[in-house]
């Protein structure tokens, strides 16, 4: 693979969830828009933040990416290798082993650990769906990952009760990297965790990525940790991209009047900082989004024009990109 070529190239993803309505003839009354017209690359060895208030449609995108969810429309080129496959015009036999390449990590270590099986059987599993691994030579290779999380190999006997929370994430972790995957969606992975613990988990992750060259599609509703972890951030409001820059540039000079509010509701740790709460109205309806740009009734700088056309794409400069009728012509 060239050094300049994306892992993966996102071009117009799209989503849409029918609505039906009641009773015996169930006829589709409408869609939601979870994701709509979504486009980004992710350059291998990168980390990007995708971020937003619940329901902005970061979590569908990431499912839509590897697949869990088949997209509506759009394209999703994945380098493999030499090749550039287009996942979303794969059939499931196609599909199966690029898996080993696409891994997610999930928010919940309780839920997303089977607590009837083994620890080893957890991380091993993927080697036997995948029949990459058998035997002793599969147990080596869970014991490595083991320690390679922060666990021991002794631990592959227990069960998943009799570990903490940050534990869990950590034999989700070893289970999602033990058959080298080069893409990983971490789908709001630290968010279950108490914040000493999202601390040593973060490091962890990051060293993961040294390590094994892993690239990440970080999903996240909390800005400081997306700031701690991302090269490059994704703003996401109602199944559409607000802005998308380098995490420097993001934190320092906003651009999105969206970007600005939820920046604006972090929490400053100084009692004396008093917090902007700019961000007022609730989220629109992905069913019944608000005509031109969805965030206008929320908008402190909302024009006539923002209520009647759709925001295109402004290019600030090479790695910062907003979708506001403030910027451009
Ligand atoms: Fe606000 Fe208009 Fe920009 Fe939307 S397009 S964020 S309503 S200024």
């Amino acid at each position: 693979m060239n050094a300049g070529t994306p892992l993966l190239q996102v071009k117009q993803l799209r989503k849409y969830f029918p609505v039906f309505s009641q009773g015996f003839l169930r006829r589709q009354i409408g869609l939601i828009k979870a994701v709509d017209d979504v486009s980004f690359d992710l350059m291998p060895g990168e980390t990007l933040g995708l971020v937003g208030e619940s329901g902005c449609g970061k979590t569908t995108t990431g499912r839509a990416i590897l697949r869990a969810l088949d997209p509506t429309a759009g394209e999703v080129l994945f380098q493999d290798g030499d090749q550039t496959v287009d996942l979303t015009r794969l059939a499931a036999s196609q599909l199966k082993p690029l898996r080993t390449k696409m891994q997610m990590i999930f928010q919940d270590p309780f839920a997303s650990l089977n607590p009837r099986m083994t620890v080893g059987d957890i991380v091993g599993e993927p080697l036997v769906i995948h029949k990459l691994a058998s035997g002793s030579e599969s147990e080596d290779r869970v014991a490595a990952m083991l320690q390679k999380v922060g666990l021991m190999p002794e631990h592959r006997t227990r069960y998943p009760h009799a570990f903490s929370g940050g534990q869990r994430q950590r034999i989700g972790i070893a289970r999602a990297l033990i058959m080298q995957p080069s893409l990983v969606v971490c789908d709001e992975a630290v968010s279950a965790l108490d914040v000493s613990v999202q601390a040593q988990v973060i490091n962890l992750l990051q060293d993961l990525q040294q390590e094994l060259g892993l690239t990440y599609l970080f999903i996240a509703h909390d800005l400081s940790v997306v700031r701690h972890i991302c090269d490059r951030v994704a703003v996401m409001y109602v199944g559409k991209i607000a802005e998308l820059s380098e995490t420097a540039s993001l934190f320092s000079d906003p651009k999105h009047p969206y970007t600005q509010a939820l920046l604006a509701a972090v929490p400053n740790p100084d009692p004396d900082v008093a917090m902007d709460a700019t961000l007022s109205g609730e989220v629109a309806d992905p069913g019944n989004p608000p005509p031109g740009c969805s965030f206008h009734p929320r908008c402190a700088e909302c024009m006539v024009q923002c209520k009647e056309d759709m925001p295109q794409q402004v290019e600030l400069s090479e790695n910062h990109r907003v979708w506001c009728h403030l910027y451009g012509n």
